[in-house]
């Protein structure tokens, strides 16, 4: 992992995995931490003070008229080494939603946050994983060249939902698990992975105090899934500790 972007650093498991990167025994060339305000964002810019390869990057990933300029202050960090592993991991969720109180609002905010902004920050991405995934044609694919990590939610798998409700997040990590896909299909030729990981339930502002994991516990386990990520894993859906789940 020479070149990694992560979206939603400012807490959580964005931060979480800001801070397993940094600590290795070789962290990646360039880390860039993306976030919704920086001058807010404490705990990360205190990392990047004391890290020069850390770069803090401001993007609302609603924002799409940002993107192309976002997308070249990228290109200006990064340069000629692309970017090795994409994690969109800022999402948000509208929680116990019943079909009685479901909002519209609470729809199209939970599908615009969860599947259009990983969807279209890949898309004006593509150009830095291409050129990282060419840089390391000799490599096997995965995190040497290029890999996109969605990060969904066991709430998003169809198969077991046993218990309804959560209309707005189910159905938005569903729905990014159907782009995970097609990008995985699409982007084949180029080398580029594509995965859907759920990070499992974890002890974060949205997970809440009582999740059982630690973000410390999943940010590693999530590094070393993805470091083994192989051509096989392209397209799936997997848990942070490498097991498959069900669509
Ligand atoms: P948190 O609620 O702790 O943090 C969410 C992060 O996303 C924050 O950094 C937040 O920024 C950022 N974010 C939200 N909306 C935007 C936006 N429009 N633009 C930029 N950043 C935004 O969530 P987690 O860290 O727990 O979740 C991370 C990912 O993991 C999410 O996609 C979530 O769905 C998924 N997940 C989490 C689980 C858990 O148990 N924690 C379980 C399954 C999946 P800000 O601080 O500015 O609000």
């Amino acid at each position: 992992m020479k070149s990694v972007l992560i979206t939603g650093c400012n807490r959580g498991l964005g931060l979480g995995l800001v801070q397993q990167l940094v600590q290795r025994p070789s962290p990646p060339k360039h880390l860039i931490a993306t976030c919704r305000n920086p001058q807010q964002a404490e705990a990360l810019t205190s990392i990047a003070a004391q890290h020069k390869n850390v770069h803090v990057l401001q993007i609302d990933v609603k924002d799409f008229g940002s993107y192309d300029n976002f997308a070249k202050q990228v290109q200006s960090i990064v340069k000629e080494d692309g970017i090795n592993v994409l994690f969109n991991s800022a999402g948000i969720s509208s929680k116990f939603t019943r079909v009685n109180l479901v909002k519209v609002e609470q729809m199209t905010d939970n599908f615009v946050t969860n599947t259009v902004a990983p969807l279209m920050l890949t898309k004006v991405l593509l150009s830095e994983l291409k050129k990282a995934s060419k840089n390391n044609e000799s490599a096997p694919k995965g995190s040497q060249r290029a890999v996109v990590i969605n990060m969904s939610s066991v709430l998003g798998s169809i198969a077991q939902n046993n218990q309804g409700g959560f209309y707005p997040y189910r159905a938005s990590k569903s729905a990014l698990n159907a782009v995970t896909r097609s990008l995985s299909l699409d982007l084949k030729d180029d080398g580029i992975l594509a995965v859907s990981l759920h990070p499992g339930w974890v002890q974060t502002d949205m997970g809440g105090k009582q999740a059982p994991l630690t973000v410390e516990q999943s940010t590693q386990a999530i590094i070393k899934f993805v470091e083994g990520l192989t051509d096989k894993h392209n397209g799936g859906f997997y848990q942070y500790d490498g097991s498959q789940l069900p669509w």
